[in-house]
C-alpha cells in the first residue's frame, strides 16, 4: 500500500502539492491525470524516493511486512519509466538495454543477447538495435527506456521484477501504433507486476491501462474513481480536462 498523507511539496517557494492525500493498494492500477505542471511527475518521484515531502508523509507498507516504512524501500522495489528517458549516449540501443544484465548478472553473452533481442522485438525496436540514442526519434528513445526497465528480471544476481511500476507519460509523442504497443505491454506487465501507476495526458492510454483514475489539480486530488466513470461525472475538473480546455 502506498499512502500519501497531507503531502506538501514546493519548489523554490512555489507550492506544487498542497496537502495531497492518496492511497493506492497493492494490486491496483491507477492513472494520474491533470494539466501540465500540476505535479504528476513530482508525485511519482515522491513514491520512487527521488524527492522528499516538505511536510506530510509518503508511506509504503504492507508489502512484505506490516510496519510502516518511510523512504526506506527495503524489500520493495520500484521501477520507473521516466518521462524524459535518460539513455547512455555513447552506447547503442542493444548496449543500453543489455547494460544491467551485463553488469549485475551472471548471464552468458548469448543469454543476454537472446533476452535483449526478445524485448527489442516486442517493442518494435529490432531495426534500431545498433543505432545510438541520438539517431532515434523521441518515441523510440522512450521505448528503449521501457525495454531497459523490463529486461532486468533474469539470471542470478538480477534484480527481481519491481513490486510497483511507475510510468511517466509512456505514450507521449508516439504514433498510434506505437501507443497501442506500449499500452498492450503495460497491460501484459500487469499480469506479473499488478501494481502500477500510469501518468498520462492521453485519455485513451489511461482507459486502456488502468482501472482507477485520480485527477490532480491545484496540488490536490479533485476526483478519484473508476476509469469507466470518467465520462459520466459532472465533476468540473474532469469536465474541464476532458474538454481539453486547459
Ligand atoms: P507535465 O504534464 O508537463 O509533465 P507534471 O504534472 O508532471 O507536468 P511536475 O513535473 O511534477 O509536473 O512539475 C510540477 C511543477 O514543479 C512545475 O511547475 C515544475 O516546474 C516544478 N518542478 C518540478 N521539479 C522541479 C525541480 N526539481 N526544481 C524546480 N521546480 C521543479
Ligand atoms: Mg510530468
Amino acid at each position: 500500500e502506498i499512502e500519501f498523507e497531507d503531502v506538501c511539496k514546493s519548489f523554490e517557494a512555489r507550492p506544487v502539492l498542497k496537502g495531497l492525500n492518496l492511497r493506492i493498494r497493492r494490486g491496483e492500477a491507477v492513472g494520474i491525470m491533470g494539466r501540465s505542471g500540476c505535479g504528476k511527475s513530482t508525485t511519482l518521484r515522491l513514491i520512487a524516493g527521488f524527492e522528499l515531502p516538505d511536510s506530510g508523509s509518503v508511506r509504503i507498507r504492507g508489502w512484505t511486512r506490516d510496519e510502516p516504512i518511510q523512504y526506506e524501500l527495503g524489500p520493495i522495489k520500484i521501477g520507473m519509466v521516466f518521462q524524459h528517458a535518460a539513455l547512455f549516449d555513447s552506447l547503442t540501443v542493444f548496449e543500453n538495454v543489455a547494460f544491467e544484465l551485463e553488469h549485475n548478472t551472471d548471464l552468458e553473452d548469448d543469454e543476454i543477447e537472446k533476452a535483449v533481442d526478445i524485448i527489442l522485438s516486442r517493442l518494435g525496436l529490432r531495426d534500431t538495435r545498433d543505432l545510438l540514442p541520438n539517431q532515434l526519434s523521441g518515441g523510440m528513445r522512450k521505448r528503449v527506456s521501457l525495454a531497459r526497465s523490463l529486461v532486468s528480471d533474469l539470471g542470478k544476481g538480477a534484480k527481481p521484477l519491481p513490486d510497483v511500476l511507475l510510468y511517466d507519460e509512456p505514450t507521449a509523442g508516439l504514433d498510434p501504433i506505437a501507443c497501442t504497443r506500449i499500452e498492450n505491454l503495460i497491460r501484459e506487465v500487469r499480469e506479473t507486476v499488478p501494481t502500477c501507476i500510469v501518468v498520462s495526458h492521453q485519455l485513451s492510454t489511461i482507459q486502456r491501462t488502468v482501472d482507477r483514475v485520480v485527477l490532480l489539480h491545484g496540488g490536490r486530488i479533485r476526483w478519484d474513481g473508476p476509469v469507466s466513470d470518467l465520462g459520466h461525472t459532472d465533476n468540473p475538473f474532469v469536465r474541464q480536462l476532458l474538454s481539453g480546455d486547459e
